[in-house]
């Protein structure tokens, strides 16, 4: 039997893969237009990063983490996120000030696998460090409502809240335990589970919308500080006249986050009412990575998603093709094909001994624009080319194909 790709993980192979392409180039000159350099982390850390960065007490550490021991006695996990990678790496190269990093790569979380939601998926994110202003929000939350309008989605809408600075959160935290003990016989057994674990998280839990529906909102509670910063946010997103709504009880699963959360929603992709995107502000990951506090905040896109919900391109085909008429041709042919590579052309040929007839049915399937023949006129400095939308032919002298098809 042919081994299986594991349960929950995806072959990206062409043609379908021409969205995935398109979404992350477009993506990193996005990325770099808004000042964001590459970055790059490892694929597996230390768990203690995950479990001091992301927080023990949430879903994604307790149990959807793929976690083992190296042959070293080490224990490692394969990135569920890459936020606290980033800020690992910015600790650890002891860069100071500000910092804008983009990166694109896979993470790994063990979930019960359906359609946008994997074992392996991939994100594409920035962080924007050492910058506490509402501007620097502003300007993540527009970096993905962007990526979301060039990859074509429509109805796009920033679903944004503040969950407030810790002190304040502790303090919802109370209140809205005191809430959910209340209502404790009303809720499912995962909520009240999580009462006391991540009380937080019972607010995006679908079974109890009903009950949490009155519940106290994090925005509510919020102290003056982290309310002139929210309002901040919402005034730089009106001036960019980027569509929000205000999600009273929008949280977040991971610990690490305080202020601006946000999340992207779009009537293209309702699955399950799960997000494309979504990030927020975490100025408080740096100390507990044990470094000094470093204001940031950042964003993190589903590129599985967004692939689902985007506009289906078709694949495209090469500008020529090139195919030999006479064998004794065929090294000919292969420069040729170089020639036309080299001047930035996307060019083929069939690299084995088939008929021309063949070869042109080849060309047909792989969407080729224009066919090159290179036959006996090689001898006087031509090929016959020929267009394949209408089938009309003519003599091209070699050294001329490639503007020639440039400009057809
Ligand atoms: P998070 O890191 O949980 O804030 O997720 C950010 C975005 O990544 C989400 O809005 C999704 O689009 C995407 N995402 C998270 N988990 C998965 C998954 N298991 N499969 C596919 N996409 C995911």
């Amino acid at each position: 039997m042919i081994p299986q790709a594991p349960k929950g993980t995806d072959d990206i192979l062409p043609p379908a893969s021409e969205g995935w392409r398109r979404l992350l180039r477009g993506f990193e000159d996005l990325a770099v237009r808004y000042g964001y350099g590459f970055t790059m982390t490892p694929l597996f850390e230390a768990t203690e990063l995950f479990s001091r960065g992301v927080g023990v007490e949430t879903e994604v550490v307790e149990k959807q983490m793929y976690t083992f021991e190296d042959k070293g006695g080490r224990s490692i996990t394969l990135r569920p996120e890459a936020t606290a990678s980033v800020v690992r790496a910015y600790l650890g190269s002891g860069t100071q000030g500000v910092f804008k990093g983009y990166y694109a790569g896979p993470m790994f979380r063990y979930e019960q696998p359906q359609s946008g939601r994997r074992r392996q998926f991939y994100q594409v994110g920035v962080e924007y460090l050492a910058e506490p202003s509402p501007d620097a929000d502003v300007e993540v939350i527009e970096v993905g409502y962007r990526l979301l309008q060039q990859a074509g989605i429509t109805e796009v809408t920033v679903r944004l809240n503040s969950i407030g600075d810790p002190a304040d959160r502790a303090a919802y935290r109370e209140a809205l335990v005191a809430f959910l003990k209340d209502r404790a016989d009303l809720l499912s057994d995962e909520a009240r589970s999580r009462m006391s674990s991540n009380p937080l998280r019972v607010l995006d839990s679908k079974a109890d919308a009903s009950v949490v529906a009155d519940a106290p909102a994090p925005l509510d509670a919020i102290c003056e500080a982290a309310a002139a910063h929210f309002a901040g946010v919402v005034a730089g997103l009106q001036r960019r006249g980027i569509p929000y709504e205000i999600s009273p009880r929008l949280v977040r699963g991971l610990d690490y986050y305080n202020r601006t959360v946000f999340e992207y929603v779009s009537a293209a992709y309702t699955a399950a009412q799960e997000a494309l995107g979504g990030g927020g502000r975490y100025d408080p990951l740096a100390e507990m990575l044990g470094g000094p506090p470093v204001a940031a905040v950042g964003l993190a896109m589903g590129v599985d998603r967004i692939v689902l919900a985007m506009p289906k391109f078709p694949p495209g085909g090469p500008d020529v093709f090139v195919a030999v008429a006479d064998p004794a041709r065929r090294e000919d042919a292969i420069g040729l094909v170089a020639a036309l590579r080299d001047a930035g052309l996307w060019s083929e040929m069939d690299l084995g001994d088939r008929s021309l007839k063949a070869q042109f049915k080849v060309a047909g399937r792989r969407g080729s624009r224009l066919v090159a023949v290179v036959g006996d006129e090689w001898s006087e400095g031509l090929v016959t080319v020929r267009r394949m939308s209408d089938g009309e032919e003519r003599p091209v002298a070699i050294e001329e194909v490639a503007s020639w098809a440039t400009n057809r």
